[in-house]
């Protein structure tokens, strides 16, 4: 079974340094640490599993005319960035990676961006596996619920979608239990490594009787105590063990990130994927 490995491209960093939403700051350390690796695949192969050619041209024209789109400001350079990071979801597919990619992807539809989502990463590297015959299993422990993620896999047999996220919070979806292939787990504000790992165990047990495949993880660190976005006390302990869980799990993996609003990002991940790769020979 697969170790993560993590898979960065430059081509992130021209997303619109200066504008605040999904800034910048959480690339910084991460482009001064992760070694940077090429695309190879072309994400016009991939795009339209998930997203319509109407939606593609107008997020593509929200870039050119820099609109607010996808509850953020958007840059020239916003769509192709939104491109390379649903490209490297595919990639890391393939190759059993965790991709560190900006845009976020897990709130956004077929037809529809939203909470810094232009194109639904996670989503569209999903149904490249599907499309090949497999059954996925996607564990969204960003602090805020994947709907466009649910919505579109919603009553699709070859996919289980789980996700934790914080209590009345924005989306405002993903009530405690099944929606038919979706178990959603909201937790409190305050939650901490107790309430993490105790859903991470649960999700263990279920993910091997529905027995995928391959594990997608959509990875958002916004859960992390010092976020500022979310309201959650999940600590670099607790994403070591919630890794080494998943990691437990001995399915072929890849993992993308989603958000995560703080300095510490990359500790984060990196926290994570060492916990992942520590129960992996
Ligand atoms: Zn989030």
């Amino acid at each position: 079974m697969n170790k993560l490995e993590f898979f960065f491209n430059r081509g992130l960093l021209n997303y619109h340094p200066t504008i605040s939403e999904e800034g910048f700051y959480r690339f910084d350390e991460i482009s001064k640490k992760v070694v940077e690796q090429p695309l190879r695949i072309d994400w016009k192969d991939y795009l339209g599993l998930v997203h319509s050619p109407e939606y593609i041209a107008k997020a593509r024209n929200a870039s050119i005319k820099e609109e607010f789109f996808a509850y953020m400001h958007n840059c020239k350079e916003s769509f192709r960035c939104a491109t390379i990071a649903a490209g490297m979801a595919v990639e890391s597919s393939q190759r059993g990676l965790f991709s560190l990619a900006r845009p976020p992807g897990h709130h956004a539809r077929p037809t529809k961006g939203d909470g810094y989502s232009i194109f639904n990463n996670i989503a569209i590297a999903s149904k490249d596996l599907i499309r090949q015959g497999m059954k996925v299993a996607i564990v969204d422990f960003d602090a805020h619920h994947g709907d466009g993620t649910q919505d579109i896999f919603l009553g699709n047999n070859a996919v289980q979608y789980f996700s934790i996220h914080e209590m009345d919070s924005w989306p405002f979806s993903g009530e405690m239990g099944w929606n038919m292939n979706a178990f959603n787990y909201p937790v409190r504000a305050g939650s901490d490594d107790r309430v993490l790992l105790g859903w991470a165990r649960l999700v263990q047990d279920k993910v091997s009787t529905f027995n995928p495949d391959i594990l997608a993880i959509s990875a958002g660190f916004d859960g992390f105590k010092e976020d500022r976005i979310a309201h959650l006390d999940f600590s670099l302990d607790g994403y070591f063990s919630l890794g080494t869980i998943l990691g437990e799990l001995e399915k072929k993996t890849f993992a993308v990130l989603e958000g995560g609003y703080h300095n510490r990002l990359y500790s984060c991940a990196l926290s994570f994927k060492e916990g992942f790769n520590s129960v992996r020979a």
